[in-house]
């Protein structure tokens, strides 16, 4: 250390760091949600505030054409804790979602959808896996959840084409998990490092490749039975986008096929290793 660096050196042994860490990140893909944004980020800071959690929650725009970057910049106004991220065109949900999820700094870090289709108090059911040493919670409108199952509204031909869908997820790439799709999953900081690091999927087939890199890096995951409801406005289209994720699936099956823990027979989250 040179002699000009000893004021500052005995400067800063005298201050308290400040606490930067937060507890939990937010991040919400949004492509044209003007209409069902609003409320979703409305709920989301009413749940947090309530909490008196250190939060931030980061829309990611994915090009949208209508009203969203101005709805959201309304928010920004009377909450510094929301943020927006803008892409300059329409790359599709999991380029959306990678975006905010590397940005992100909380401690927990939870990606959900613009519709607000399962509502944010949902996240206790995720968090106390990870509180228990999961590496990622995601929630699942499959798994039977007495209190929960009567209250699931979806439509008839959703249910078919999904269940069908997942008979294939779980032959061809993974087996044991019923619903992959559930657009609302948290993540410890460092497995969302990991796992989105890895992830290329641009699309709605994201999904799929970052549980299958959770499998193959042998991470501690967990599906776990959530409330959700359908709201209109998807961006799924049925059969294009269902064809692409089954081509997707060969795609990430070769892409990740070198991906090792370091220690195959490793059951400890990632947090330990
Ligand atoms: N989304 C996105 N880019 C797209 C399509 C969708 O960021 O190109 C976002 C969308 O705004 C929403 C989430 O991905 O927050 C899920 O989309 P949607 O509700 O249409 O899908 P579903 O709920 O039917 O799976
Ligand atoms: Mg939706």
């Amino acid at each position: 250390m040179s002699q000009n660096d000893q004021p500052v050196a005995d400067w800063i042994a005298k201050q308290t760091p400040i606490e930067s860490e937060l507890d939990i990140s937010i991040v919400i893909p949004a492509y044209n949600e003007q209409w069902r944004i609003p409320t979703t980020i409305i709920d989301i800071i009413d749940y947090f505030d309530e909490r008196k959690s250190k939060y931030e929650i980061i829309v990611v725009d994915d090009g949208s054409k209508d009203k969203t970057i101005e709805v959201v910049q309304k928010f920004i106004k009377f909450r510094p804790q929301v943020q927006l991220l803008r892409l300059p065109r329409n790359y599709g949900k999991g380029h959306a979602v990678r975006t905010g999820m590397l940005n992100a700094r909380g401690k927990y870090i939870l990606f959900t959808d613009a519709d607000g289709s399962t509502p944010i108090k949902e996240i206790v059911k995720l968090e106390k896996h990870l509180d228990a040493g999961y590496d990622l919670a995601f929630g699942s409108r499959a798994l039977i959840d007495e209190e929960i199952n009567t209250r699931i509204k979806t439509r008839w031909y959703r249910k078919i084409l999904g269940r069908s869908f997942n008979f294939l997820v779980n032959l061809l790439i993974l087996p044991g998990i019923a619903d992959t799709q559930c657009g609302f999953k948290l993540f410890t900081n460092k497995s969302a490092q990991f796992i989105f690091k890895l992830q290329e999927c641009d699309g709605f087939g994201f999904d799929l490749e970052l549980l299958y890199i959770a499998k193959k890096a042998n991470l501690k995951f967990k599906e776990v039975a959530v409330n959700w409801t359908h709201v209109r406005g998807s961006k799924v289209n049925l059969v294009v986008d269902a064809s692409k994720m089954f081509l997707d699936i060969f795609i990430f099956r070769w892409r990740h096929r070198n991906i090792k823990d370091g220690a195959p027979t490793s059951s400890r989250p990632l947090s330990e290793r």
